[in-house]
């Protein structure tokens, strides 16, 4: 997961990734950055948290110790990579899709470049 940029081989509609997204939305791999700190930080993990409804247990990279966190806490996303399967409008053939949610907006519609 180090390269982010795929060959695009078709024409995608994107809706931009808003500048702060709940934690609950962070998978491993990914990188954010609280809103009160600017520093990176990666994803190695994330789990409920056994004892707190609707908090979280994020294991990071920077962090030996799990933070417990609200799911709904705001942050700021730097990388989140995703695999989407899209089929295309016209002929409904699958195309996985390698984007960065931050870099490319997440992938709504897609015509395949056999059109
Ligand atoms: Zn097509």
């Amino acid at each position: 997961m180090t390269t982010s940029v795929p060959a695009t081989p078709a024409f995608a509609v994107t809706r931009p990734l808003p500048e702060t997204v709940p934690i609950s939305r962070l998978k491993p791999g990914d990188t954010f950055a609280f809103l009160e700190a600017p520093a990176p930080l990666t994803v190695n993990g994330t789990k409920p948290a056994p004892d707190d409804d609707g908090y979280l247990l994020l294991d990071l990279a920077e962090d030996p110790q799990p933070l417990c966190i609200w799911e709904g806490e705001l942050i700021r996303p730097l990388r989140l990579p995703r695999v989407y399967l899209l089929h295309c409008q016209i002929c409904e053939q699958g195309t996985h899709a390698h984007v960065d949610l931050v870099a490319h907006g997440q992938p709504e519609l897609l015509i395949c470049k056999r059109h």
